[in-house]
């Protein structure tokens, strides 16, 4: 998808992806090495302007390697901070930005780091954990030990179960010059972990959510004198919102906005990169987005639907995999709801309102 923004404004791609079947490829060059492979980095860094990343659990090390040669933004130590779920949280609280109560869990004495949460708990894995992968609830102490014993050998931390009313989150993007712009607060319905169905902007927000979101989000970009686009996950608890995740990227709850927003995420993401000025953030209208997981529904079923934009990503069908997504956009909140319901329908999806 960002290849695909890169093409109307004259930006050449090429990607680096370790796997023969990358869907990049489909539309960029591809250079197929190991992320331990220096010379085929080497030969993918010559002549750009500039390296970016849309996959979170990059190495680091090929990064740092490829930022003696090209600029890479964001910075390699970006990835370092975020890719660890510890390292994560501490740097959330560092800046002031509330996060649910969590404690690492020292595998010789875990007891210790439940004394701090209580029960129920989460107990995630420290690195490589996402859509829900590398955790488990936890009800009762046995029920945390259980889940100790089975994630280990990985480091792990234990988190409070926050009794959340929904999930949010919100994209900033901050450019080379230090400009940034911010998205409209989105509402997201997951489901085993997975996003099924985002709504942009998020429903009954008078504004004060808004605020509070985009002065997260403008902290962590500003702290970080970071260049892109950075997705932060939120918890609304009350009139509260508890961070839960920062992915420094562009992100599955941005989707949206190539349709839904007067600027998409990915043109945003370039523009920042490469010192343009950022586009506006704006919506159009409003937006739903539906993520297709495991299988395709037929195309001329989502086609049917006024309003309904399909992007398949050429991947093989897997159980669990994130395949395409679709964008629903109507000119109000009544006719979203509308053409979801016509689209639950066409396709057979389990609708959340
Ligand atoms: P994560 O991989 O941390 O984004 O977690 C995946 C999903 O699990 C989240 O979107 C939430 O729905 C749920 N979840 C994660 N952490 C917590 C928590 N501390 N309390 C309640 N639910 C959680």
């Amino acid at each position: 998808m960002l290849a695909l923004a890169a093409y109307p404004l004259g930006i050449r791609i090429e990607v680096f992806d370790p796997t023969s079947d990358a869907c990049a490829a489909q539309v960029a060059v591809h250079h197929c090495a190991a992320y331990e492979h220096e010379a085929a980095l080497a030969r993918f860094a010559e002549g750009k302007a500039c390296i970016t990343c849309e996959f979170e659990n990059v190495s680091v090390e090929a990064m740092r390697f490829l930022a003696n040669q090209v600029a890479v933004r964001p910075a390699p130590r970006v990835w370092e901070i975020f890719q660890d779920r510890l390292l994560e949280k501490q740097y959330l609280r560092s800046v002031g930005i509330p996060t649910v109560p969590f404690a690492p869990v020292d595998p010789q004495r875990p007891t210790e780091a439940l004394e701090q949460v209580g029960c129920p708990c989460v107990v995630k894995t420290r690195r490589f954990g996402y859509d829900g992968k590398g955790q488990r609830v936890a009800r009762t102490r046995e029920d945390y030990l259980t889940a100790v014993a089975q994630l280990a050998p990985h480091a792990l931390l234990v988190e409070a179960y926050v009794p959340f009313e929904r999930e949010l989150s919100i994209l900033g993007v901050r450019s080379l010059s230090g400009e940034m712009a911010v998205y409209p607060l989105v509402e997201n319905h997951h489901r085993e972990g997975i996003l099924r169905l985002l709504l942009a902007p998020a429903r009954d927000d008078t504004g004060a959510l808004q605020s509070i979101a985009t002065g997260y989000i403008t902290r962590l970009l500003e702290s970080l004198d970071y260049v892109g686009v950075m997705a932060l996950e939120l918890f609304q608890v009350g009139e509260q919102l508890l961070a839960n995740e920062v992915a420094p990227r562009v992100h599955n709850s941005g989707h949206w906005s190539i349709e839904g927003a007067e600027t998409s995420q990915f043109e945003n993401h370039l523009r920042a990169i490469l010192g343009y000025p950022l586009g506006c953030t704006a919506p159009r209208g409003v937006s739903a987005m539906i993520n297709l997981i495991g299988e395709l529904p037929p195309v001329e079923r989502v086609l049917s639907v006024p309003g309904a934009h399909l992007h398949l990503y050429g991947k093989s069908p897997r159980p669990g995999r994130k395949l395409g997504h679709i964008t629903l956009r109507a000119d109000s909140v009544a006719e979203r709801e509308r053409r979801l319901q016509q689209l639950c329908r066409e396709i057979g999806l389990m609708c959340h309102n």
